[in-house]
């Protein structure tokens, strides 16, 4: 049977699944003890990989509790479910229950673009014509469940749904086509494909505009010390995660490497996360990690998702658009 099948995903394409959505959650609250904090404050902590005790909490974070990052995720995962579709405004109108919910973690566009007071479509878009800047991670940073969703549509289909989401909170299209970069990568990586070999097709699905910056943020040759902006921007976000898996070897080197980057750390993480999980599958990410892993859902009084809700989630997303 052939990779992608929509009826019956191949078992290691299942694997590849599972990996992007729980990779994605594990980077996501890895990081999160570290945000803000400075270069190589993690491998200062914890000099040798493999050794435990690196799902370390701290910051108000319990250790393997997930923040925004994973939480957002769920919600559009749930929503592609529920509603065997891309309902935009059903995927906005969760966002707005979970941001009225307090959540620890919310990044200030998101918050208030979800908060203004206007409706699904226009109040991205409100919030980036006041502000013109709006380029920031946090669209990217919620793209794995969609984007294990959308693989088996195709190049075309999964992008412009990234794209499409991404508007919902971030009205500068330089977003938009970062997170539509994240979707293909992983759509190579599901496929078996290598996704950094997939980096010259992808950029030019990229809109022309915007494919400039993104050829220099994945080019081989970058690396985070290149960044012109703080990793909480959508471009260094994206190479970052990109240059983490590119000079490694295996999960869990690719996401230590993209914590220990500081700033961003739960973000960065994420997207890292999301990317080499895909590539890896989820029988490589380390178990003492994963068993501690727990994403509250704000909004949703009493539910906490864990690895084998996580896995769930992943499994019917992967039958695809
Ligand atoms: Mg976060």
């Amino acid at each position: 049977m052939p990779h992608g099948s929509p009826h019956d995903p191949a078992p290691e394409r299942l694997l590849r699944c599972a990996g992007a959505v729980v990779g994605a959650a594990v980077g996501d609250a890895l990081g999160a003890p570290f945000e803000f904090g400075p270069e190589g404050a993690f491998s200062a902590r914890f000099p040798e990989p493999g050794r435990g005790g690196e799902m370390c909490g701290g910051g108000g974070w319990e250790p393997g509790e997930a923040t925004d990052d994973t939480q957002m995720a769920v919600l559009v995962g749930e929503s592609l479910l529920d509603r065997c579709r891309l309902d935009l405004p059903d995927v906005f109108g969760r966002f707005q229950r979970w941001a009225a919910a307090d959540p620890k973690d919310i990044g200030l566009q998101t918050e208030d673009v979800l908060t203004n007071g206007k409706p699904w479509d226009t109040a991205a878009a409100t919030h980036f014509d006041t502000n013109l800047r709006a380029a920031g991670n946090g669209a990217l940073m919620r793209a794995s469940t969609a984007a294990v969703h959308f693989a088996s549509a195709g190049r075309r289909a999964t992008m412009n749904a990234a794209r499409r989401i991404t508007a919902l909170t971030h009205g500068d299209p330089a977003a938009w086509e970062g997170t539509a970069v994240f979707h293909e990568l992983v759509r190579c990586a599901l496929h078996g494909d290598d996704p950094l070999a997939a980096i010259p097709e992808t950029l030019t699905a990229v809109h022309p505009e915007h494919r400039e910056r993104y050829a220099a943020v994945l080019a081989p040759d970058w690396d985070p010390g290149k960044a012109t902006e703080f990793n909480g921007a959508v471009w260094p976000c994206l190479g970052s995660a990109v240059w983490a898996l590119r000079t490694t070897c295996d999960f869990e080197q690719a996401v230590r490497a993209a914590v220990d980057l500081g700033g961003d750390t739960d973000t960065v993480a994420a997207v890292t996360g999301g990317l080499a999980g895909a590539c890896y599958g989820i029988g490589a990410l380390p178990e003492r990690w994963t068993a501690v892993l727990h994403v509250p859902l704000p909004g949703w009084p009493g539910r906490v998702l864990r690895r084998r809700d996580l896995m769930e989630l992943a499994r019917r997303l992967s039958v695809g658009a």
